[in-house]
């Protein structure tokens, strides 16, 4: 049998491992230095650890990372990579530049199997969840590739983190702990298509990360088909659980909006958007559309400023997300079909 992933290990599990193992606890630190700060991930490297305890760690965890396989860039300073996990499975991962800031937007799963027609993730079917490791780890492969710090996370690549909570918030967990990444909580947001049991499970965990929820239409028939699991958490149970979510956390919610043209661009759909939003602090994304089909293209510019003034006249924050990557189809899932083609 194939040993366990040592990323999946939190500092916490390496103190009891090194406990059993006769060690003393400060391993612990060490280990996870090696792995989460510098981005070494052969024992052999370790070279504070002595070559008999080098050769036993190597033979109890697999210390295969996933490594890039592709990459591709475009002039605003995007970089979307191609990476392969131990065990042959393809994903996505991008980092963004903005000022002298680095965001990473990761995946957290093979595939996704909410299936928006407009997703490219989605069309390409669903293979399997990542583990807590895998999706942390993507940061730390970045930064070693990019030879400098990334200083913030969203969980916008491939999947639905929602539908693999517990291996997002072991990430989470993982990529916050000072002793592993010590990357601060408040620079972690979490996307969801809206998936309330994982909502829920955010707000109770007291962690503290950004919430996103990509709403994309305002009533349940335009819903249903944008973004399919609303049939299972339809609008006017997701829009309670939002304001239960704001209560228990104090938190300003991130509402994505893609637009669609002729699918959820009117004035009617923005009115619609502003009363559904009535009494929620939020801010909203909107987001020209990538098309990936020809079913879902992107609104007019000026159809989608007609919508932004809409919500600016009801007093909503909003912004138009600036295009980043556009040219190497920076849209999640898109290069991982280019290249499959
Ligand atoms: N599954 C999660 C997170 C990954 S998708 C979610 O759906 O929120 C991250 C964001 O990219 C979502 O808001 C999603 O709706 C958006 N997205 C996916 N494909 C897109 C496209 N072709 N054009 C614009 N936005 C897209
Ligand atoms: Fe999955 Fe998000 Fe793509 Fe929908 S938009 S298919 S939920 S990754």
């Amino acid at each position: 049998m194939k040993p366990p992933s040592a990323f999946d290990r939190s500092y916490e599990d390496w103190l009891s491992i090194f406990e059993e193992i006769g060690q003393p606890s400060y391993r612990a630190g060490q280990i996870c230095g090696w792995l989460w700060r510098r981005g070494v991930t052969s024992p052999s490297e370790m070279t504070d650890f002595s070559k008999p305890l080098r050769e036993q760690l190597a033979s109890m965890f697999d210390f295969t990372p996933p490594v890039i396989e592709d990459e591709s860039r475009s002039g605003d300073g995007t970089r979307k990579f191609l990476m392969r996990l131990p065990g042959g499975a393809k994903i996505e991962t991008a980092v963004l530049k903005q000022g002298d800031r680095v965001t990473a937007c990761l995946s957290t799963q093979v595939g996704c199997p909410v299936s928006c027609p407009f997703c490219a993730t989605g069309a390409g079917g669903f293979e399997r969840d990542m583990s807590r490791g895998e999706i942390a780890y993507q940061l730390v492969v970045m930064e070693k590739f990019l030879g400098r710090e990334i200083n913030s996370v969203v969980f916008m690549g491939m999947g639905e983190p929602f539908l693999n909570t517990d291996a997002t918030l072991g990430a989470v967990r993982i990529l916050n702990n000072p002793k592993t990444r010590g990357l601060g909580i408040r620079h972690m947001t979490i996307s969801t298509a809206g998936i309330i049991p994982g909502i829920n499970a955010l707000a109770e965990s007291g962690l503290g990360v950004r919430l996103a929820v990509s709403l994309h239409a305002a009533d349940n028939e335009l819903r249903d088909e944008l973004v399919p699991c609303n049939t299972s958490y339809p609008l006017d149970e997701l829009i309670p659980v939002l304001h239960e979510y704001q209560r228990a956390t104090g938190d300003r919610i991130t509402i994505e909006y893609a637009m669609f043209k002729g699918k959820n661009d009117s004035l009617d759909h923005a009115r619609s958007l502003v009363r559904l939003l009535r009494g929620l602090h939020s801010y909203v994304n909107i987001i020209p559309a990538n098309a990936v089909t020809p079913r879902y293209s992107r609104s007019l510019p000026r159809d989608i400023l007609r919508f932004q003034s809409v919500l600016k006249a009801a007093g909503f924050e909003s912004e138009i997300r600036v295009e980043r990557g556009r040219e190497i189809s920076a849209a999640c899932g898109q290069l991982k079909r280019d290249k499959a083609s």
